[in-house]
C-alpha cells in the first residue's frame, strides 16, 4: 500500500469521527429547541382549560346573584299579592311571580349545567396539569442531557481535531504527501468520504467490481508494485482504493460465478 494512503485511511476515520461530533452538537440543541415547543404547547393547554373553568365559575357567581334577586322579587311580590285589594292587581302580580318562578327554574337548570361542565373540566385541568408536568421534565432531562453530551464531544472533538492535524502535518512532509492530501480532499468534499477499502474484488463503497488486474496491483505488497507507488483509485466513484489482507481472509473469498454455476451442476 502506498504509504500516504496507509495514513489516508487513518484520517478518514478521524475525519468522519469529526463529522460525526460536528453533526451531533450541532443537531441537540435543535432537539431541545423542539422540546420548549412541546412544552410551551401543553402550558397554552391548559391555559385554554383554566380559561374555560373561570368562565364557567363567572357564569355560576352571576346566575346565583340573579337567582337571588329573582327570590327577593317573588318575596316582595307575594307581599304585595297580601296586600292587594283588586284581582287586577292580584293577576299583575301573579303574573309577575310566576314568570320570576320560571326564571328562577331556568337559571337553576343552566347553573346545573354549568356544574356538570365543571366537573368535565377539572378532569381536563388534571390531563393538563399531567401533560405540563411531563413534557417540563422530559425537557429538563433532555436539555441536561443535551449540555453533557455536547460538552463531551467538544472535547472529544478537539482531541480527534488535534490527531487530523497531526496526521496532515506528517503526511504532508512526505514527497507525494501534499498532493494525495489535496486529492483526498477534492473527493472527500465531492463524495463525503475519499478512501475505500476494496474487499472480495469489490469497491466498499460503490459496489462496483474491481477489474482482475487491477485486484491483482491491489493484493500486490511488494515495494515496486503498482498499489505501492501510486494512489489506485475507484474506476466508478473516483474513491482512493486500499487492500487489508488481514480482512481479506478465504472464506471471504469472492468465489467466481462460472465456479458456482459448476458446483451446482457437480451436486445435481
Ligand atoms: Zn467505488
Amino acid at each position: 500500500m502506498h504509504t500516504d494512503l496507509a495514513k489516508l485511511v487513518v484520517l478518514q476515520v478521524h475525519d468522519i469521527e469529526a463529522k460525526r461530533l460536528r453533526d451531533e452538537i450541532a443537531a441537540l440543541p435543535k432537539l431541545v429547541a423542539a422540546l420548549e415547543t412541546k412544552a410551551a404547547a401543553t402550558v397554552g393547554q391548559r391555559a385554554v382549560v383554566l380559561d374555560l373553568i373561570a368562565k364557567d365559575e363567572a357564569l355560576r357567581r352571576r346566575l346565583e346573584s340573579d337567582i337571588a334577586d329573582l327570590r327577593l322579587k317573588v318575596e316582595r311580590t307575594q307581599k304585595k299579592i297580601d296586600v292587594a285589594t283588586t284581582a287586577v292587581q292580584v293577576n299583575a302580580f301573579e303574573h309577575e311571580a310566576t314568570f320570576a318562578r320560571a326564571e328562577i327554574n331556568r337559571m337553576e337548570d343552566e347553573e346545573l349545567e354549568s356544574m356538570e361542565r365543571g366537573e368535565a373540566l377539572e378532569a381536563q385541568r388534571g390531563l393538563a396539569d399531567e401533560a405540563v408536568a411531563e413534557a417540563a421534565k422530559t425537557l429538563e432531562r433532555e436539555r441536561d442531557r443535551a449540555a453533557e453530551t455536547i460538552a463531551r464531544d467538544r472535547t472529544l472533538l478537539a482531541e480527534v481535531d488535534r490527531k487530523r492535524i497531526a496526521l496532515r502535518k506528517e503526511i504532508a512532509q512526505s514527497e507525494t504527501g501534499e498532493a494525495s492530501l489535496s486529492t483526498y480532499d477534492r473527493i472527500s468534499r465531492g463524495k463525503g468520504t475519499a478512501v475505500s477499502e476494496a474487499l472480495n474484488q469489490k469497491c466498499t463503497a460503490c459496489q462496483m467490481m474491481i477489474r482482475p488486474q487491477r485486484w491483482n496491483d491491489l493484493r500486490d505488497n511488494s515495494a515496486d508494485s503498482e498499489s505501492a507507488l501510486t494512489l489506485m483509485t475507484c474506476e466508478n466513484c473516483g474513491r482512493m482504493l486500499y487492500y487489508d489482507p488481514a480482512r481479506d481472509s478465504p472464506d471471504r473469498k469472492l468465489v467466481p460465478v462460472e465456479s458456482i454455476a459448476a458446483s451446482i451442476v457437480r451436486s445435481l
